[in-house]
C-alpha cells in the first residue's frame, strides 16, 4: 500500500484495531443468527398449539409482515457484516471505497459495516436527500394529473 500523508489524524487501521473490530463484527453476526433461531422456534411452537380464529390470523399476518420487515433488515445487516469480514480478509477494511482514504478507527468502530469515510458518506446522503425530494415532488405532479 502506498504511503499517504495523514489527513485529519485519521489513520488506516492497524492489526490490533482490525482484530478488535473483527471480534465485534463476529459478535453482531452471532447475535443476529441467535435471534433468528429463537424466532423460528417460537413460530413453530405457536403453530402447534393454537388453532387460529380469523381475527387472530389477521393480526398474526400483520405481525408476520412486521416480522418480515424486521427480518429483512437483519438479513441486510448480516450481508453487510459478511461484506465487512470479506474486506478484512482482502485488507481493504477501514478504507473508504470511494476516495480510498482511511475511514478511521473511531468511526469504523461506531459503524462496523461503514464502507465510506464520513466525508463521502455525508456527500452521498446529500444527493440521496435531493433525489428523495425530487421524486416526491414528481409524485405530487402525478397525483395532480390524476385529478
Ligand atoms: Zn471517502
Amino acid at each position: 500500500m502506498p504511503r499517504r500523508a495523514k489527513k485529519n489524524e485519521v489513520a488506516f487501521l492497524n492489526k490490533t484495531q482490525i482484530k478488535e473490530l473483527k471480534k465485534l463484527l463476529l459478535e453482531d453476526q452471532q447475535k443476529i443468527i441467535n435471534t433468528q433461531n429463537e424466532k423460528d422456534n417460537s413460530f413453530y411452537s405457536l403453530n402447534k398449539d393454537d388453532m387460529p380464529d380469523p381475527v387472530d390470523e389477521a393480526s398474526a399476518n400483520i405481525q408476520a409482515s412486521q416480522e418480515l420487515r424486521f427480518r429483512n433488515r437483519e438479513i441486510f445487516y448480516l450481508k453487510k457484516i459478511k461484506k465487512a469480514l470479506e474486506r478484512i480478509e482482502c485488507g481493504t477494511y477501514g478504507v473508504c471505497e470511494e476516495c480510498e482514504e482511511p475511514i478511521g478507527f473511531n468511526r469504523q468502530k461506531a459503524r462496523l459495516t461503514a464502507e465510506k469515510c464520513i466525508l463521502c458518506k455525508e456527500a452521498g446522503e446529500l444527493t440521496e436527500n435531493m433525489s428523495v425530494r425530487r421524486s416526491s415532488s414528481m409524485g405530487k405532479t402525478i397525483s395532480e394529473l390524476g385529478r
